[in-house]
Order: C-alpha cells, then structure tokens, then sequence
C-alpha cells in the first residue's frame, strides 16, 4: 500500500504561513511595509497588550481597489511582482503575496480600506483561514488601510505559548525595528502606542514627517545621540581578484569604471570616542537600499574597526547600503529579512578601509549644538 500521500492544501498553508509570520517582528515587518509600498506618509502603529491581543497598522496610503478585494488575501497574489525577472528590479519592500494570506491561517485579520475617490466611505473586509474574502461591509474610513491583527498565532498553539512567554522581548526587538523604519523613512510620520490591559493607551515614540534621515534621529534618540555622531558618506568600488584600494575609495566619484559595483554607506556612526555602553541591536541599524535588514558580517566588520580606536565601547551605527539591485538577492529566507550580498568579501574589505579613513580623518570632539 502506498505510503506517500500529499498533505491536504489547509495544513500546507499553515506550516508555510509560519515560516513568512515567524514572530511579532515578522508581523509589524510586513504590515510597516505594506504601508510604505502603498506611498503612506503616516503610520500609525497600535499594540494591544504588547501585540499579544492586537497589533493594527494603520495609514493614509493609496488604499486598496474593490477589484483587488477577493484575491488581497490569497497567497501569491500581488500587485507588485509578476514574473521571476521582475525580482531583479524590483523597488518594492513586498514581492510574494504571501503576507496577508499567511496571517490570515495564523490570526484573526482583517482590513479596513478607502481610496481618495471613496470620500469617508470605506470597506471593511473579512476573511477565511484560506485568504479567501468572507465579505466586504462599509464603514467610514479616511483614505488608506488600517490592517488588525488579533491573536496571533492562534492556530499555533506551541508557538502562542512561546510568544506568551517572551512577549516582552519580542516587543523590545519591535519597537527597535520600528525605531529603524522611523529612522530611515524620510517624509513619513510615525506614531507607535501600547494598550496593557485595563490600563490606559501609552505612546511609545512617535515622528514627524522629516525631510532628513538627522531629524529623524533626533525625533527617535533624541538630539544628544546625534551630537556624538558623524555622517557616514562612503563610496566603496569594488574591483574582484584586486581588492580595495584608499584610492579608490577616496576618488569614488572620479572613477571611470562600471558603478553598477559601487556601493554607497550613507548614515551616521558613534565619533570613536562616544561610543556605547553595550552592544544593543537596536543602536546598530542596517539597511539595503532603505530595506532594514540583518547584516551580521558588516557589524562585524564595522565593530572590529572600531574597536582599533575605542576598546570599551561599540558605536551607534544608522548604515544605509545603497547599491545595484543586481548586487543582492532578497529572496533568501521566507521573512526577507537574510539578505545575500553578491560581493561580500570585497564589501566587506572595502569598507574596512573607507571607515579607518573616516576614523583618522574625524574630529574626535563633540560640539555644543550641531542642529
Ligand atoms: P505583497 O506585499 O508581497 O504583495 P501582501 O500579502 O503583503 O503581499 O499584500 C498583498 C497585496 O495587498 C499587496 O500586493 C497590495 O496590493 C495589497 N496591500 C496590502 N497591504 C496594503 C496597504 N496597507 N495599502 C494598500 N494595499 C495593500
Ligand atoms: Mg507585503
């Protein structure tokens, strides 16, 4: 008797499901993105008991089209990718579909949606545990979407508990990845609140519409975290089989050769000798192209340095990589979150050198006031 057998399609989509939902972070991750891909310039965040009854993103993006009501939901179904080739270019945080559908097999979802033409009239959609739409009902709603997310991982019942357990920690590593988004999203205003229960509604941090990456600093850390740091604006060029040179990395802009190799640091670093106490995650921001992401190998090349001018301390460190979109690869791991850099070793020596060069050539001092 055969013993293989396909597993029905309902389990199939919950095992898949938490390996793109695999925690509180994956949750906001791709909401905060779903957002900033439909042009939001405000988001707002809402927590109910840390996350554990509700988590609601809320903003005045584009919101969706009733022709997108029945498959919003579906997995694989996007607006914003159509065939493998499209990766390669793509300028969006989402590309999958698979955000929504997962969280609708893991949790209680659903959405409430206007666009500008649908004045105060919105819709509120409900959903299946498949995707499926359950029904659309009108509700008064400003333009965009606000997406609820109400018991997560309910149908996980090992990993509710988990959750349950360290909701804490996995709301401090929220909070810091929101501190990333606010960081890095110039020309959005954020507000981030938590509800405990029977207490009352707290606001956790919140920014305004900046038109600088400094301001937003300002507005999450507070203007004296910015007063020990000093601007990173590298150019690294690297050349394969060669390895860096200073002088390619100081005459970055005067070289002729292929920029598609190019890679830009832009952001801001602890001056050597203001440095952090600890090691904490959320003071060490890195980005790709605007995309937070864990870059563990660059970290470490970046504390390594640093610690040659400060022993006792790491640096804060806000690092934005902007380079080809043919220089990465987004499609490692189900949460997007491992991104694979096509050039490592040569990116990773490179900046090294530009960073030393950056270090002797800084002043050390901390002015009074560099607003
Ligand atoms: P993906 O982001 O990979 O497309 P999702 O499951 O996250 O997949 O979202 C499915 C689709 O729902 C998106 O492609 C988009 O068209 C729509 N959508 C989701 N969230 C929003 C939002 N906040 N505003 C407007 N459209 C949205
Ligand atoms: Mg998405």
């Amino acid at each position: 008797m055969a013993t293989i057998k396909a597993i029905e399609s309902r389990s199939v989509h919950q095992i898949q499901s938490g390996q793109v939902i695999v925690d509180l972070n994956s949750v906001v991750k791709e909401l905060v993105e779903n957002s900033l891909d439909a042009g939001a310039t405000s988001i707002d965040v809402r927590f109910k008991n840390h996350g554990l009854d509700s988590i609601e993103v809320q903003d005045n993006g584009k919101g969706i089209s009733p022709d997108d009501f029945d498959t919003v939901a579906l997995k694989h179904h996007t607006s914003k990718l159509s065939s493998y080739d499209d990766l390669t270019s793509l300028d969006t945080f989402g590309f999958r579909g698979e955000a929504l559908s997962s969280l609708c097999a893991l949790s209680k979802l659903h959405v409430v949606t206007a666009r500008a033409e649908d004045g105060a009239v919105g819709k509120r959609l409900d959903f299946e545990v498949s995707g499926k739409l359950n029904g659309a009902t009108v509700t008064s709603a400003q333009k965009g979407t606000t997406v609820a997310v109400e018991d997560l991982f309910c149908s996980l019942p090992v990993r509710r508990k988990e959750l349950e357990k360290n909701i804490k920690r996995e709301y401090g590593k929220v909070i810091g990845l929101l501190h990333a988004y606010a960081c890095i999203s110039v020309g959005v205003r954020y507000s981030v609140s938590n509800q405990v229960p029977k207490g009352k509604k707290v606001a956790v941090f919140s920014t305004k519409a900046n038109t600088t990456t400094r301001e937003n600093i300002v507005n999450v850390y507070g203007a004296k975290t910015l007063l020990a740091l000093v601007k990173l604006d590298l150019k690294l060029e690297m050349e394969p089989g060669k390895g860096p040179s200073t002088q390619s990395v100081r005459n970055w802009s005067t070289q002729a050769s292929d920029n598609s190799r190019a890679v830009k640091v832009e952001g801001h670093i602890s001056k050597p000798g203001y440095g952090e106490g600890r090691q904490a995650p959320d003071r060490q921001m890195f980005f790709v192209n605007s995309r937070p992401c864990a870059l563990p190998q660059v970290a470490k090349a970046v504390n390594e340095v640093y610690k040659s001018y400060n022993h006792h301390q790491t640096p804060f460190i806000f690092a934005n990589l902007v380079m080809d979109t043919n220089a990465y690869d987004v499609n490692v791991s189900p949460d997007k979150r491992t991104i694979m850099l096509h050039d490592q070793t040569a990116l990773l020596d490179s900046l090294k050198l530009a960073l030393t060069d950056l270090f002797d050539n800084t002043d050390h001092t901390v002015p009074q006031s560099t607003l």
